[in-house]
Protein backbone atom coordinates (compact mmCIF):
# COMPACT_ATOMS: atom_id res chain seq x y z
CA UNK A 1 0.00 0.00 0.00
CA UNK A 2 1.46 3.34 -0.94
CA UNK A 3 2.17 5.46 2.25
CA UNK A 4 0.73 9.51 2.10
CA UNK A 5 3.65 11.30 2.42
CA UNK A 6 3.89 13.98 5.09
CA UNK A 7 3.65 17.33 2.81
CA UNK A 8 0.72 15.68 1.01
CA UNK A 9 -0.99 14.65 4.74
CA UNK A 10 -0.34 18.55 5.64
CA UNK A 11 -1.82 19.65 2.60
CA UNK A 12 -5.25 17.64 3.06
CA UNK A 13 -4.99 18.84 6.58
CA UNK A 14 -5.20 22.42 5.66
CA UNK A 15 -7.20 22.31 2.48
CA UNK A 16 -10.14 19.13 3.00
CA UNK A 17 -12.96 19.54 5.29
CA UNK A 18 -14.12 16.74 7.59
CA UNK A 19 -17.16 16.25 5.98
CA UNK A 20 -16.17 16.19 2.03
CA UNK A 21 -14.05 13.33 3.56
CA UNK A 22 -16.89 11.88 4.88
CA UNK A 23 -18.85 12.75 1.87
CA UNK A 24 -16.33 11.48 -0.35
CA UNK A 25 -16.05 7.89 1.73
CA UNK A 26 -19.97 7.70 1.67
CA UNK A 27 -21.28 8.75 4.82
CA UNK A 28 -24.76 10.58 4.91
CA UNK A 29 -24.45 13.52 7.34
CA UNK A 30 -27.00 15.26 8.88
CA UNK A 31 -27.37 18.85 10.06
CA UNK A 32 -27.64 19.04 13.77
CA UNK A 33 -27.48 22.30 15.18
CA UNK A 34 -24.31 23.56 14.24
CA UNK A 35 -23.18 20.30 13.32
CA UNK A 36 -23.35 17.13 11.25
CA UNK A 37 -24.48 13.95 12.38
CA UNK A 38 -23.70 10.51 10.70
CA UNK A 39 -22.96 6.76 11.09
CA UNK A 40 -19.19 6.26 12.46
CA UNK A 41 -17.05 4.48 10.01
CA UNK A 42 -14.25 3.43 12.88
CA UNK A 43 -16.97 0.62 14.68
CA UNK A 44 -20.10 -0.70 14.25
CA UNK A 45 -22.43 1.98 14.15
CA UNK A 46 -26.33 1.61 13.60
CA UNK A 47 -27.63 4.60 15.82
CA UNK A 48 -25.61 8.64 14.59
CA UNK A 49 -22.55 8.65 16.36
CA UNK A 50 -19.99 11.01 14.47
CA UNK A 51 -20.34 14.52 15.40
CA UNK A 52 -18.60 17.19 12.70
CA UNK A 53 -17.79 20.45 13.25
CA UNK A 54 -17.60 22.23 9.89
CA UNK A 55 -16.59 25.62 11.60
CA UNK A 56 -13.70 24.22 13.44
CA UNK A 57 -13.36 20.79 10.81
CA UNK A 58 -13.17 18.48 14.07
CA UNK A 59 -14.81 15.95 14.54
CA UNK A 60 -16.07 13.18 17.23
CA UNK A 61 -17.64 9.97 17.69
CA UNK A 62 -19.77 9.08 20.79
CA UNK A 63 -19.73 5.42 20.52
CA UNK A 64 -16.15 4.67 20.03
CA UNK A 65 -14.81 8.01 21.78
CA UNK A 66 -12.47 8.83 18.66
CA UNK A 67 -12.43 12.59 17.33
CA UNK A 68 -10.19 15.48 16.76
CA UNK A 69 -10.85 17.58 19.60
CA UNK A 70 -10.55 17.67 23.20
CA UNK A 71 -7.72 15.55 24.36
CA UNK A 72 -6.59 14.11 21.33
CA UNK A 73 -6.05 17.60 19.45
CA UNK A 74 -5.17 17.24 15.84
CA UNK A 75 -4.66 13.61 16.27
CA UNK A 76 -7.90 12.19 15.64
CA UNK A 77 -8.29 14.79 12.53
CA UNK A 78 -5.30 13.18 11.29
CA UNK A 79 -6.14 9.90 11.75
CA UNK A 80 -9.62 10.35 10.28
CA UNK A 81 -7.74 11.76 7.21
CA UNK A 82 -5.87 8.72 6.86
CA UNK A 83 -8.35 6.71 7.15
CA UNK A 84 -10.25 8.16 4.86
CA UNK A 85 -7.66 8.37 2.54
CA UNK A 86 -7.03 4.79 2.71
CA UNK A 87 -9.91 4.08 1.76
CA UNK A 88 -11.07 6.72 -0.69
CA UNK A 89 -10.25 7.48 -4.37
CA UNK A 90 -9.34 11.16 -3.38
ZN1 LIG B 1 -17.15 5.49 16.39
Amino acid sequence: MARISDDELDRLKREVAIERLAAARGLLLKPAGKNLLGLCPFHDDHEPSLSIDPTQNLWHCFGCQQGGSGNSGNRGRCNFIHQTARSSAI
